[in-house]
Order: structure tokens, then sequence, then C-alpha cells
């Protein structure tokens, strides 16, 4: 059981967005999930360095996985861990701020694992639909993140 208190540390230390897709958690109608990092039902711990914060959409895809498969290298790695990587490292967003990009295998199997972009369905009924808002609003993405020019 994790305790409000360390909830604050986790949100705060995430600076209030999910640290899989950068979703920002003051624009979300709920407030966001503690994942750990080594699911619980293989041993993680709630130690603040096995836990991130993450939306309910990434919580819920990510579930118990830990690696993930990419296409292009045709290797199984591990999933993004903000514990031990720079997401910017990782990511990059698209040049309209609505796309999640992988730019290593861990970036892309993880977008993939996560589904980050909602691919299976349209633009406009998508999440990147919703980030699309987001950026309208000057919300979205975060400054510290980039996007390809
Ligand atoms: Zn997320």
């Amino acid at each position: 059981m994790i305790d409000d208190a360390t909830k604050e540390i986790v949100r705060k230390r995430a600076n209030y967005l999910c640290e899989y897709c950068h979703s920002p958690e003051r624009i979300s109608t709920t407030r966001f999930t503690i994942d750990h990092l080594i699911p619980k039902s293989i041993g993680g711990s709630d130690e603040l360095n096995n836990l991130a914060l993450a939306c309910r959409r990434c919580n819920e895809r990510r579930y118990n996985f830990v690696a993930g498969y990419d296409l292009e290298t045709n290797a199984v790695v591990p999933l993004f861990n903000p514990r031990q990587k720079i997401w910017s490292e990782h990511f990059i967003w698209s040049a309209n701020g609505t796309t999640i990009i992988g730019v290593t295998p861990i970036g892309r199997a993880t977008c993939k694992r996560l589904d980050m972009n909602d691919d299976r369905y349209p633009e406009d009924d998508s999440v990147r639909s919703a980030r699309g808002f987001w950026v309208k609003a000057g919300l979205h993405p975060p400054s510290e993140d980039s996007r390809v020019s």
C-alpha cells in the first residue's frame, strides 16, 4: 500500500505528467495512478525508485509487461523506465505535437506496447485528437520535450 505522502512525492517528481505519454494530470478527469516499474506481482517494491506516475491509459496498457518488441530491429527490449532513462532520449513529438515517435528500440517498443498513439483509430477519434486540443490550449507538449522540426 502506497501512502498519500509517497504518492505526492511521485506526482511532484513527475511534474504532474504521465511519465510515459507526458499527458498533464491537471487536465485529466481523474488523478493519475502510481505505476510499479517492476510489477508487485513479480516482486517489485513500493520504494520510490520503483514507482512512476502514469495516466490510467498507460497504466492499463503496461499492465504487467516489462518488455516490448521493436519491429525495426526485431528485438525484445525493456520498456521505458523513467527512473533509469531520459524521456527525450527515447521519444520525440510529431511536428504538430499529437503523436509520440519512438527514436530508439526502447522508445518504439514502449510506444507499441502502451499503444501511446491509438494507432488503430483515425486521428480525430483517438488520443491524438485530445492532444491536438491541448496543443491549441498551450498545455502540450511539455516545454522540455522535442518536436520533429
Ligand atoms: Zn500516459
